[in-house]
């Protein structure tokens, strides 16, 4: 059986002598395992879609749960992505998430959507720094795990300092619970929560580098994404 999904390739591992074993989103089937036969031997029409990071129409033939990549069309390669290593490691970030929060057969149209609009914002030059925090904040209610940015959620006390993602809120000074942020940092992620996905593409939020890290780690912790090695790259002794 054929099936034609728009996906994005999340990690390419050479396989035998001229194929590859290519992981996949899309928002239609969620992660898919695909092998993409002889996309390494030369004038492959395979090959330019078989790299990571290039999201491509695809038709794929599966056969008792197994996916063999027919044929594609590259619809966005994010080249201007890998000129740059800043952008490059933010990039691989974002991949290594969607690959360890997304499941096969299951459809993720939010988590794609945020995936590609944070790829394409890279490509058109927005900050790694602001891409992070955009995609690891709107990740969280992507996956269910949003916050509520208003009040604290234990007294109603307005002014917070403090998130706590077990609660789903910000928290006051007085109260127990949370992990610390800056209050410019905590309006920082209003900004981002009113805004839309396509956003990403020309926003400039500016906030804290070490508060980003922080919030990222804090948001990928909760939701048993985990450590990313390409995150220690942005830590300030590697700067
Ligand atoms: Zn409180």
């Amino acid at each position: 059986m054929y099936i034609t999904v728009l996906a994005v390739v999340l990690r390419a591992e050479n396989y035998r002598d001229n194929d590859k074993m290519l992981t996949l989103f899309s928002g239609e089937k969620g992660k898919i395992e695909a092998l993409s036969r002889g996309c390494r031997k030369q004038g492959s029409h395979l090959a330019a879609a078989s790299e990571p990071f290039v999201c491509s129409e695809m038709q794929l033939y599966e056969k008792n749960g197994r996916y063999t990549l027919t044929q594609a069309v590259v619809k966005d390669d994010f080249y201007e992505m890998r000129s740059d290593l800043d952008r490059f490691y933010c990039g691989s970030i974002l991949l290594a998430a969607a690959e360890r929060c997304t499941v096969p057969e299951s459809p993720d149209r939010r988590v794609f959507a945020l995936l590609i609009n944070c790829l394409y914002g890279l490509t058109k030059g927005a900050d790694p720094m602001d891409v992070l925090l955009f995609f690891s904040f709107r990740l969280m209610y992507a996956l269910g795990q949003g916050l509520s940015l208003g009040n604290c959620i234990y007294c109603m006390e307005p002014s917070v300092v403090k998130i706590d993602f077990d609660h789903g809120g910000c928290v006051c000074a007085d109260c127990q619970g949370g992990v610390e942020f800056s209050e410019r940092f905590i309006s920082i992620l209003r900004l981002i929560y009113s805004s839309g996905v396509k956003d990403i593409a020309d926003a400039v939020y500016g906030a804290d580098r070490s508060e980003t890290l922080k919030f990222l780690r804090y948001a990928f912790d909760t939701v048993n994404i985990g450590h990313i090695k390409a995150v220690d790259y942005f830590d300030d002794e590697h700067r």
